[in-house]
Formats: structure tokens, C-alpha cells, sequence
């Protein structure tokens, strides 16, 4: 039987993702593949960015598959090639130089990209929007020469490249239109509480604050604002938000709204044979800006595909975010404020100790959550957010305490590292082929490797299971010794 030929477009977090669930379903025995990619490196885990800004992650430590990895896995890699237009009559993909692909099917993985804002003077030097690995470069080479920068953005994105620029030692201000930071995902109690802990670790931050233009010449030396004041800076970073790239698909006459419209088949309503995943693609209304949802439609398209399943259907994610700052743990799941009149609000203050832990509930089960100041209780509200598990009826026991018991028993498919989509079984096989530590398991499986926030559940699975095994304990660590000096001598 002839090969189908696949095309996808955009080498980004979904599209290789979409690939490499593809391959370890057999699809690689069904398709052709090729992928365009404009980016010129092979695929790299965006999340750490902020990590690498920030130091504590090196470039080259992101990287998820090298170029030879496409080669080795038969697939044919468009390395910094963009794709200019989809023919849909001759089921074409055109990208630049002339490069062609016919396609049978073809995935559309576009990702997003950096707003900017309607401010004057926004392309001079010094200047710079913060979504791919040249970003970051660019960003960290500036600020060898600079003293002061401004971030135009107080939200998540925003906030970890301020922190990244305060780490490499700039006095660093984040300037933010709205009444508190982070308003997406934060109510004004929760902001109030990071803007004083981000205060503290020496960030400057100025809220209510309408940037109009920028200052100097080629160069920019300031921000202008509304009201008249001005802040002078050395570079500037706008992280004002994204917005999903679709203009290939709107050029070929498929929908678009404010992204690439797709049904519950991941495909476009207008052409079956046309996928979209990832930022770029629009499911019941809703577009997403974290990588959860896109590793659900990257393994449920790969199903399809694959054939293993044709019939699986995406039905929407649930999405939770951390802030990736060091010394001040922030994570948010759901709704942020309730939305109906039954919903249950349970909140915990404690402002003197950064606290600040905020529960919406609805019919018994959590739908959404903010977690500041606490790190203990994130895993076990993670998981009965992800479960739609029922919550006991006292919320006080799942606010402060971790032994929670009222959760299903955990299942295998149970996503323990949402960063990089590892299964709770993975990190089973991980540790029975003896990876005994939690930075091991982390080398063998990239759990924990993301915004770092699995590790305590890492280690509650390592030691569960070593338990378990008892007898097998020391052999175990035993073999996980000799890997570690096996490593280190590598
Ligand atoms: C600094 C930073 C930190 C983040 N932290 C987190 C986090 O902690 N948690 C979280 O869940 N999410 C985080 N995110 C968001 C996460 O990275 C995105 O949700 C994810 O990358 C989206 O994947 P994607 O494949 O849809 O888009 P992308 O990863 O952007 O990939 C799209 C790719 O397609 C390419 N492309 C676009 N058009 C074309 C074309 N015409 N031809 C060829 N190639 C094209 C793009 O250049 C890009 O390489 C972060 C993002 C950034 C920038």
C-alpha cells in the first residue's frame, strides 16, 4: 500500500509534539512526512525561555529534537523555511525559495506571535517582543550593556522576562495598563500579594499605566505614558499578549476566527482533510496560550491519523499555569472567580506570610483555583482540577492538607508533568529501569525538567514506589548509583 503524504506546517511545541505521537503510533508506517519549520533550529521547548533568560537553563539544554532526528526518523524537515501559501485545489503546501509539498493531509501548526501595541516608536533599537529562542538571545545580549529595562506587560509572560532581566542584574520595571498584575488569571487580593512579593525581590513595577511612545532617536532611551510621565529605560520588552497566526488558512478560505476554527475532529469545518493544533486553532470558541491543551489534540490527532483510534474526539482542555519565578510560587488553574450564583467561593489570606489560597467550587468539584504562597497543596488540587474529582465536604482539608485521600486512586495515563505531557506510567518505567532520584527520572523522561512544579509529585511516586518494592530498594538504588556515575562519566 502507497504512503498517504502528511504535511505539517510549523515546527513549534504541537506540531513536533504532533509528530512524535504520530511515529510511536506506527503512523510513520502510513505517511510520508514533511514539515515546514521557519524557526532555523529543530524543535526546542519554548516554556524554558523564560528559564533561559533568567540563567538557569542553558540554550542548548531546550532543545527536544536536533535536525537529525527528523532525518533519522524519515522525516522530511523544511529547516527555516516558511510556508507561504496552501493551494487547496492542487493540495499543495508553497513555502519559500519554491519549496513545494503536496499533502493528502495536512496539519496546520502555527503557533502565535507577540502583540504590539498601538505605540509610537515601538521598531527603534533596543526594542524587542519575547517568543522564540532569537528573542531570547537577542534580549540576553542586550542587557550585557544596558542598566535599565522597562516591560511593557504585567501579565505571566511578562513578569518572567522581568524577573529573567533582574537576574542578569538590570534595575527592571514592568509597566502594566490594568488596576493589578496578571488580571487573566489573578483577582485583585492574589495580585496585590505578587506585586509585594515581586517588590520585594527588588522588581519595580507601575500599574494603571498607558504606554503612548517611546523616547529617543534610533534608540530607545524611555517611555512616554498618558499622564504625562515618562520612564527612562535602555531596552524594552512588549509583552502585551499573543495573537494566533492564521493568515495562511484564512488566504486558503478556511475559517478563522480568532483562531483556526476546528471541530471536536480537530479538523477545519470547510476542508477534512486540513488540521489545525496548538495556538493557532480554535475549539468551541476557545483558543489557549499553554502547551496542556496542544498535547491533548497533538496525541488525539495522532490517533486518528495513526488510526489506532479513528474516532477519538477532542473535547476541550483544562488549563493551569505556574509563574516560573524562583522564591515565590504561584499557581493557577480554572476560574478565578465564580460564575455562577451557586458556585462556592473558599478563600485563605494571610498576607504577612505571601499567602494566598482562593478555591472556586461548583456542585462539589473544583473549577478553578489560585495558589500562592503554598507549594504542598498544588499537586493534590492539580490533580482533583484535572479529575473533576469530588472534593470532600470540608474544603479546609484540601486547602491544608496534602494526605488528601478523597481522590480516585490514580490512574496510569494520569499527567504527572503538564510541561512536557510525561504520564504518571512513564515516570513508573522510568524509575523500575532504575532512574532512583528525581533529577534521574527528570534526565530519562523530561518530568520535571518545564516550570518544575511535578517535582514534589515526582518524588512522592519515587518514594511510593520504592516502598513498594521494598526488597528491590537497594538494588534499585544501587543500579540508579551506577547509572549516576555511568552519566557523569559520559
Ligand atoms: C517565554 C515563554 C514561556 C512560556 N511558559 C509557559 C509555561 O510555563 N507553561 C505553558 O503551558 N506554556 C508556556 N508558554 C506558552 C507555550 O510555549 C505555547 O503555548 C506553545 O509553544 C504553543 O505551541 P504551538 O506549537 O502552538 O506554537 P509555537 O510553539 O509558537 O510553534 C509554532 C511554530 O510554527 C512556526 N511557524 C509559524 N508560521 C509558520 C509558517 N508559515 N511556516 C513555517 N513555520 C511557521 C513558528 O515560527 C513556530 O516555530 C510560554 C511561552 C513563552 C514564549
Amino acid at each position: 500500500m502507497s504512503k498517504q503524504r502528511l504535511v505539517i506546517i510549523g515546527n513549534g511545541m504541537a506540531g513536533a509534539r504532533f509528530v512524535e505521537e504520530l511515529l510511536a503510533q506506527g503512523g510513520g508506517a502510513l505517511f510520508e512526512i514533511a514539515v515546514f519549520g521557519d524557526e532555523p533550529y529543530g524543535n526546542y521547548n519554548r516554556i524554558l525561555l523564560s528559564n533561559v533568560l533568567a540563567g538557569t537553563y542553558d540554550a542548548q539544554d531546550i532543545f527536544i529534537n536536533p535536525p537529525d532526528w527528523y532525518r533519522e526518523n524519515g522525516v522530511r524537515l523544511h529547516l527555516g523555511v516558511r510556508a507561504l501559501e496552501i493551494d487547496r485545489q492542487a493540495k499543495r503546501v508553497i513555502g519559500e525559495g519554491g519549496c513545494a509539498e503536496a499533502y493528502d493531509k495536512l496539519v496546520i501548526a502555527t503557533g502565535s506571535r507577540p502583540v504590539i501595541p498601538p505605540i509610537e516608536g515601538l521598531s527603534k533599537d533596543g526594542v524587542f517582543v519575547f517568543r522564540t529562542l532569537d528573542d531570547c538571545r537577542r534580549i540576553a545580549k542586550e542587557a550585557k550593556h544596558a542598566q535599565r529595562a522597562a516591560i511593557i506587560g504585567g501579565g505571566l509572560l511578562g513578569l518572567e522576562a522581568a524577573y529573567g532581566l533582574l537576574k542578569l542584574g538590570l534595575e527592571t520595571h514592568v509597566v502594566h495598563l490594568m488596576s493589578h498584575l496578571m488580571e487573566a488569571q489573578l483577582d485583585a487580593t492574589g495580585g496585590a500579594i505578587l506585586k509585594r512579593e515581586l517588590e520585594r525581590m527588588g522588581l519595580k513595577i507601575h500599574l494603571r499605566k498607558r504606554t503612548i511612545a517611546t523616547l529617543g532617536q534610533d534608540r530607545v532611551t524611555g517611555l512616554v505614558f498618558d499622564d504625562g510621565a515618562t520612564l527612562d529605560c535602555d531596552m524594552v520588552i512588549v509583552c502585551a499578549g499573543t495573537r494566533p497566526n492564521v493568515e495562511l488558512a484564512q488566504k486558503a478560505g478556511l475559517a478563522v476566527e480568532r483562531g483556526i476554527v476546528i471541530g471536536d475532529d480537530l479538523a477545519s469545518p470547510d476542508d477534512p482533510d486540513i488540521y489545525a493544533i496548538g495556538e493557532c486553532a480554535e475549539h468551541n470558541g476557545q483558543t489557549y496560550g499553554t502547551v496542556a491543551p496542544l498535547w491533548d489534540q497533538a496525541r488525539i490527532l495522532a490517533e486518528r491519523l495513526a488510526r489506532r483510534n479513528p474516532a477519538a474526539r477532542y473535547t476541550g482542555s483544562r488549563v493551569s499555569t505556574r509563574l516560573k519565578v524562583a522564591g515565590i510560587e504561584l499557581t493557577v488553574m480554572g476560574a478565578k472567580d465564580p460564575q455562577r450564583p451557586n458556585d462556592e467561593v473558599v478563600v485563605y489570606s494571610d498576607p504577612s506570610r505571601a499567602v494566598y489560597k482562593k478555591l472556586i467550587i461548583r456542585n462539589g468539584r473544583l473549577i478553578g483555583a489560585i495558589l500562592l504562597g503554598d507549594g504542598m497543596t498544588i499537586p493534590t488540587l492539580l490533580q482533583a482540577f484535572d479529575r473533576r474529582a469530588r472534593l470532600p465536604e470540608n474544603p479546609a482539608e484540601i486547602m491544608f492538607s496534602f494526605a488528601w485521600s478523597n481522590i480516585p486512586k490514580a490512574s496510569e495515563t494520569q499527567r504527572i508533568c503538564h510541561c512536557n505531557g510525561v504520564s504518571r506510567a512513564k515516570i513508573v518505567a522510568a524509575i523500575r529501569s532504575g532512574h532512583c532520584t528525581v533529577d534521574a527520572v527528570a534526565k530519562a523522561t523530561r518530568a520535571g525538567t518545564g516550570c518544575g512544579s511535578c517535582r514534589t509529585e515526582i518524588h512522592a511516586i519515587l518514594e511510593a514506589h520504592l516502598r513498594e518494592t521494598g526488597g528491590a530498594l537497594a538494588a534499585a538504588e544501587r543500579v540508579g548509583q551506577l547509572r549516576a556515575a555511568y552519566d557523569a562519566a559520559s
